[in-house]
């Protein structure tokens, strides 16, 4: 991702439903209350999160055209067929800005995906090819392992997944691995201005989705949810896009016990895969993205350091936690 911050700077009570019962005696039927079990979400498991990251982690930088890249697409692919999903692997060759081709691949999970109430999960699991805001030059064009950068969203969604086995939602949900993500403009190259060279494999699933009038209630992605130290602002154009979906998650989080993670905080404007979502697809989409004071980036954001050394399963949780207690609230 890319940012431009602007100033760098259940307790659910028991529902009552009401319900008909035709009196004996051929009386008028009369409305009576019946409990309805509360929502019972389930707990996230951090180990899992973690180990799905470190496992991405283990095959080596997932840079596009490589051989790691293959194999941990392949591993996904696997690992989302193993937690019940139906898997649609979207493969597209993309331009990156510099003239690459890249051989890309989305990969989308989808559960009950015969409902039309649907809620959209997701990350983005290559990882940059440059260490360009290292510290040291010498590893401005060495390839990161991007533990937080890619890894951490794709393994707590991989751990969502295994939940949604175990208990299925009320909804449809579709979590989807971008592809492409992190391939955008050196950081000692100049921006092209008017065009987005981030996000590549989003812009492409934006525009042309994986199947023919896919929709969403609303997008949640998960970018950089692992880092020692995070917390969760509100990021711009998460803000102007999907408000109410701010505040809702926000609201979750707070629910589940974690709203000291989330802060009512302005986290500036990052340009990430949400905003082709909301864009092309038009569908309203968040961003959960760490956030760190001073820079408002994590201190191992396009560097070597940004290892499992430096991924903190309880930031996992959190925003894991989170995500599930949203999820299995939507009806
Ligand atoms: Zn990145």
């Amino acid at each position: 991702m890319s940012a431009k911050p602007l100033h760098r700077g259940r307790g659910l009570g028991w529902v009552f439903l009401v319900l008909l019962f035709v009196a004996c005696g051929g009386k008028k039927p009369q409305p009576v209350t019946q409990p309805q079990a509360p929502v019972v979400v389930p707990t996230f498991d951090a180990d899992s999160a973690y180990h799905y990251t470190a496992q991405q982690v283990a095959f080596g930088p997932r840079v596009p055209n490589t051989e790691a890249h293959v194999s941990c697409g392949d591993w996904l692919e696997g690992e989302l067929e193993r937690f019940g999903a139906q898997v649609t692997a979207q493969r597209v060759t993309l331009r990156a800005y510099d003239g690459t081709i890249l051989a890309a691949r989305n990969i989308i999970g989808s559960y009950k995906p015969e409902l039309k109430k649907r809620v959209l999960l997701c990350a983005h699991w290559d990882s940059r090819p440059w260490a360009d805001a290292d510290p040291d030059p010498k590893y401005h064009r060495t390839p990161i392992l991007g533990a937080n950068d890619g890894a951490s969203g794709v393994g707590v969604l991989l751990e969502v997944a295994r939940q949604l086995q175990a208990q299925p939602t009320q909804i449809g949900v579709d979590i989807i691995f971008f592809d492409a993500e992190d391939y955008g403009t050196h950081a000692e190259e100049k921006e092209s201005t008017g065009s987005n060279t981030w996000c590549l494999g989003s812009q492409y699933w934006a525009r042309v989705p994986h199947m023919a009038d896919y929709n969403a209630r609303y997008g949640i992605l998960l970018d950089m949810v692992g880092g020692k130290d995070a917390r969760f602002h509100r990021e711009g154009y998460s803000d102007y896009f999907a408000k109410p979906i701010v505040d809702k998650v926000w609201a979750a989080a707070q629910a589940c016990g974690y709203g000291q993670w989330f802060l009512h905080a302005d986290g500036g404007v990052i340009t990430d895969d949400h905003l082709p979502i909301n864009q092309f697809a038009r569908i309203p989409c968040i961003d959960i993205i760490g956030h760190y004071p001073e820079t408002g980036f994590s201190p191992t954001w396009h560097t070597m350091d940004d290892t499992m050394d430096n991924i903190d399963p309880a930031v996992l949780r959190a925003v894991g936690q989170t995500v599930l207690q949203v999820i299995y609230s939507e009806k």
